[in-house]
């Protein structure tokens, strides 16, 4: 680039000066050319009117040669012309040897006007003369006319010393011209390869900054300007890669798949939680078509009418075959995925759809617990209602009467009351619990006056069922921080569990050790044992592994549910192992006071 711009500016720049060059000898030359043959003629002017002021008295040739060569004695050629043209004398050749003269344009205006002049190679010498020619009228006899001539080969040895010395300048000039102009061009050439690359470099993306260089022109006005739109252009870049980085970081650690697929139903763009969520294998499945990638048939289907251009669609889907979850699917057309924004069209077809899958496996559960949860409370009020309303009845319709049966059904009506109100009040404590205002007042509680508060009631039962109650606590046991009223009502339940579901003659230990950080509360018995798909559920409000046995017992089948909430409200544990027909363990742990 840089040698072409250099030589085409090289050579513009010489081409012209020697055309100038050219043009000005060209014209000097003839400028003093025509000085030459004018001063000339005037020269001629004067002599003609000298000469003639004495004319030649007579025809006669000797006495015309002895006139001509008197006139010559000017320096000039001297020819006598007649009227027909004839030469009757010359002053420098034979006028006999010479051809007629009438059509000669000096002669021809001499005789028509009085005077003529004219430059032209003369046929007698063979060189380039300036003739000036006066008619002179004589009286009797037809006029004859007086050429007088000048050769002007001085002034062409002058014209060619001039040309010489102007072909020196030229060179000099054309020289000197070239060697600037070759500087010239070569500064040129190299500020504007500076410029390119410059530019270049913005095209690959890197927007450093031109330095000045150089004088103030053009074109440095043309690098500021270039450096200008480099920052610009840097800005924007800038400002768009971090939008970019902004909304794909989000996209990223957003939860809800989100995908974009196009209206060739490819998939243009998916997030982690996406391909996790439908299991897409391969590494970068962006390009590849929809239905390759999504094998859910509902869900190919909405996108299908999102691209059709439908809006609003929302539908569930339910997905896995061992563990189900449940994604609430959001589609919806998108218009200009690639068309720029002034060209959108309301009336166009979705260039493409943005489909968004909420995980909703928790909230659905959750819906389902609160569903089982009121059809629970229904049914757990319905009996003993049922069964106040049915004595009552009986009594009124006159078994009040019956001294037999009275108090019976009175006792019935009185127990099943009681039922109701443990219900409501363990309902109302597991909503209080529920909902964050159950108050734990924490104080250092002594786990051996816990244990042995517990027990004391549990005996008078346990020594009922013939169970033995066998307590083991190291004595130098650490105190536990936590509410010493809302731990008992934890420890109670768990006795009154084991002792309900332990036979007769049966064996409940209740044991407790500490570690550095906490202390663990253990309460065995070798009863009737939970099986195994149940022993995480017994912690769910109303979860029963028998309902029939713990109802008759007059459980509720929430003291486990709440006595959980308890534990872990103190920052502690509660969990289970048993073994169907041996027996179970009930442990929780509660951190240690320090
Ligand atoms: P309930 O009022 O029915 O005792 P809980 O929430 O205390 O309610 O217990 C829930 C269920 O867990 C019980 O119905 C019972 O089936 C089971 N369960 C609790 N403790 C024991 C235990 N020690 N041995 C066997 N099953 C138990």
């Amino acid at each position: 680039m840089r040698a072409r711009l250099f030589w085409k500016l090289g050579l513009t720049y010489g081409a012209l000066l020697l055309v100038v060059l050219l043009a000005v000898q060209l014209y000097t030359a003839r400028v003093i050319r025509s000085q030459a043959i004018r001063s000339a003629n005037d020269q001629l002017a004067s002599l003609l009117s000298l000469t003639l002021a004495n004319p030649p008295r007579s025809d006669d040739p000797a006495e015309l040669r002895d006139w001509t060569g008197r006139a010559a004695r000017s320096g000039a050629r001297v020819t006598i012309i007649d009227h027909t043209g004839r030469v009757l004398v010359d002053s420098e050749a034979d006028a006999d040897k010479m051809e007629n003269h009438a059509n000669r344009p000096e002669v021809q205006d001499a005789f028509a006007r009085g005077t003529g002049q004219s430059v032209h190679r003369s046929v007698t010498f063979g060189r380039e003369l300036v003739y000036r020619a006066q008619r002179y009228d004589r009286a009797g006899s037809d006029p004859i006319v007086v050429r007088l001539a000048v050769p002007l080969s001085q002034i062409d040895l002058s014209l060619v010393e001039l040309r010489q010395r102007l072909l020196i300048a030229t060179l000099v000039v054309l020289l000197s011209g070239g060697l600037v102009s070759f500087a010239f061009a070569r500064i040129f050439a190299a500020r504007v390869q500076r410029l390119q690359r410059f530019s270049q470099r913005i095209a690959e993306g890197d927007f450093r900054p031109l330095l000045r260089e150089g004088p103030r022109d053009e074109l440095s006005d043309l690098a500021d300007s270039l450096n200008q739109t480099a920052a610009r252009l840097d800005r924007e870049i800038r400002l768009l890669s971090g939008e970019r980085n902004r909304s794909s970081a989000i996209l990223r650690s957003m939860v809800e798949g989100v995908a974009v697929i196009d209206a060739e139903e490819r998939l243009v763009f998916y997030n982690r939680a996406f391909s996790e969520i439908l299991i897409v294998e391969s590494a970068n499945a962006e390009g590849r078509p929809l239905i390759e990638v999504v094998r859910n048939s509902d869900l190919v289907g909405l996108i299908r009418r999102a691209l059709r251009g439908d809006e609003g669609l929302q539908s569930d889907i339910t997905m896995g075959i061992t563990q189900t979850r449940s994604f609430s699917i959001t589609a919806a057309p998108v218009k200009a995925l690639d068309a720029p924004a002034s060209g959108r069209d309301p009336q166009a077809k979705p260039s493409g759809a943005v489909v968004v899958l909420h995980d909703v496996t928790e909230l659905r559960r959750l819906e389902r617990v609160r569903q089982d949860f009121v059809a629970n409370v229904s049914h757990e009020f319905k009996t003993p209602l049922t069964a106040i309303q049915g004595f009552a009845e009986t009594l009124l319709a006159g078994a009040l009467d019956d001294p037999e049966n009275n108090r019976r059904f009175l006792e019935i009506i009185r127990n099943h009351a009681i039922r109701l109100a443990r219900l409501t009040n363990d309902l109302l404590k597991l909503a209080r619990i529920e909902a964050g205002k159950m108050e734990v007042e924490f104080s250092s509680v002594s786990l051996l006056e816990l244990i042995e508060g517990c027990t004391e009631t549990t005996l008078l039962k346990a020594n009922r069922k013939e169970i033995t109650l066998e307590i083991t606590v190291p004595p130098q046991l650490p105190a536990v921080r936590g509410d010493a009223a809302l731990l008992r009502d934890v420890l109670q339940n768990l006795l009154d569990n084991a002792i309900q579901y332990t036979p007769a003659r049966g064996h409940i230990s209740v044991s407790a050790t500490a570690g550095p950080r906490e202390a663990v509360v253990t309460v065995a018995d070798t009863g009737i044992g939970i099986p195994l798909a149940d022993s995480e559920r017994i912690f769910e409000r109303f979860y029963r592994v028998d309902a029939a046995r713990s109802r008759e017992a007059g459980g509720t089948g929430l003291g486990l549910s709440i006595a959980k909430h308890i534990v872990e409200a103190h920052g502690g544990k509660l969990w289970v192992e048993s073994t169907v027909g041996q027996g179970s363990r009930f442990s929780f742990s509660l951190p240690l006071d320090s």
